[in-house]
């Protein structure tokens, strides 16, 4: 069976890092017919348009793509392609995987950790307004519909992985009235899985308590802006962004990208670190029933990491990144 993906190769670091994926994944066994996909700073200087409906239109019909970095700017210029894409394909709960890897300096070992955060509320909804000059709103919005299918999202999630616990993160305590309609969701949601632990933890209190002790955890939900703080917290005890994969996912269609950015201090040398768009990419395999070979390739890169031989500058290795993932492909 040939699958079709869309891809979007992405800006800086993104087309290196993405070549070497496909070259893996094809040595896999795994046939894909990647549909390539313009976005990004790339896409704006050739067609004027950082996401052209086409990309979305691809993504929608396909389902799946995988996404090296874009550039963005902040304040000014182009809105934000993540952001965009995650409306407007509805991708409404983000999966941020922190595991340990034996060869990656990290502050912690054993760590295994799900972050799941809401994609597509909080204070990420877009509505921001000036009041009157010098003062600005910005609305966070949390709605009933869109807590229950995250929480359900956490709980399917810990149930497939055969995980034993969701934490609800939130701040109810003050946030008395979005934050408390949050973790009700949640611990009515909880009543339908009876098999996995549900308990939750005040968002300032949780960020202390990952690291101090981030082996206390084991799936967490909660909404978007805590999300994007406590999902690179988590990536942090685990050797930071450059190994963090993540899936975007919602009910129409699914984006699986790396956690860091374009690296434009490195791009175009030949010397970036793929390992968490490929760890994305075996997200993406599993996601499309393709467990074996993704098991195959974590395999393999998890034994190149574990080596120590053939590790990227950002590893205090001097490979390239077509050495490394050369290296992968030997151990297939
Ligand atoms: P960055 O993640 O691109 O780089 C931070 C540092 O980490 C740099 O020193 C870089 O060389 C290093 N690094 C990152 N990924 C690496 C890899 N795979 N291998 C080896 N080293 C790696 O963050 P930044 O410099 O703040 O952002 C650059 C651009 O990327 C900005 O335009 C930003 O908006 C964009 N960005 C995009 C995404 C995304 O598309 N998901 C995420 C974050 C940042």
């Amino acid at each position: 069976m040939t699958y079709q993906v869309c891809l979007l190769s992405g800006d800086g670091i993104g087309p290196e890092i993405t070549n070497v994926v496909r070259e893996i994944i094809a040595a896999s066994g795994v046939e894909i017919e990647w549909i390539p996909c313009s976005a990004g700073l790339s896409s704006f200087e050739k067609h004027g348009d950082p996401l052209p409906q086409e990309t979305v239109d691809n993504i929608r019909r396909t389902k799946l793509a995988l996404k090296g970095p874009l550039a963005t700017a902040s304040g000014k210029g182009f809105r934000s392609v993540n952001v965009a894409l995650r409306k407007e394909l509805q991708l409404y709960a983000n999966y941020r995987p922190a595991k340990s890897l034996q060869g990656v300096p990290a502050p912690f070992q054993d760590v295994d950790l799900v972050v799941v955060r809401e994609n597509t509320e909080g204070l990420y909804s877009g509505l921001e307004h000036t009041v009157v000059p010098g003062v600005v709103e910005s609305l966070r919005v949390v709605t009933e519909a869109g807590s229950r299918r995250i929480a359900q999202f956490a709980f399917e999630t810990a149930q497939k992985l055969g995980r034993k616990k969701v934490t609800c993160i939130h701040k109810a305590n003050i946030l008395k009235l979005s934050d408390g309609l949050f973790l009700d969701t949640c611990a009515l949601v909880a009543k339908d899985y009876p098999d996995v632990e549900f308990d939750d933890c005040i968002v300032d209190a949780a960020a202390m308590k990952m690291v101090m002790n981030p082996h206390q955890f084991d799936v967490l939900v909660m909404e978007n802006l805590f999300g994007d703080i406590l999902s690179d917290l988590a990536s942090g005890l685990v050797g930071g962004l450059g190994v963090t994969p993540s899936g975007n996912l919602g009910a129409d269609a699914a984006v699986f990208e790396a956690v860091h950015g374009t690296a434009p201090d490195i791009a175009g040398k030949n010397l970036a670190n793929p390992t968490a768009l490929l760890l994305s990419a075996t997200m993406m395999l599993r996601h499309m029933g393709e467990g074996e070979a993704a098991q195959r390739i974590e395999t393999s890169l998890f034994a190149v990491l574990a080596e120590g031989k053939t590790l990227t500058g950002d590893l205090k290795g001097t490979a390239s990144t077509t050495e490394f993932a050369e290296a992968i492909i030997g151990k297939l």
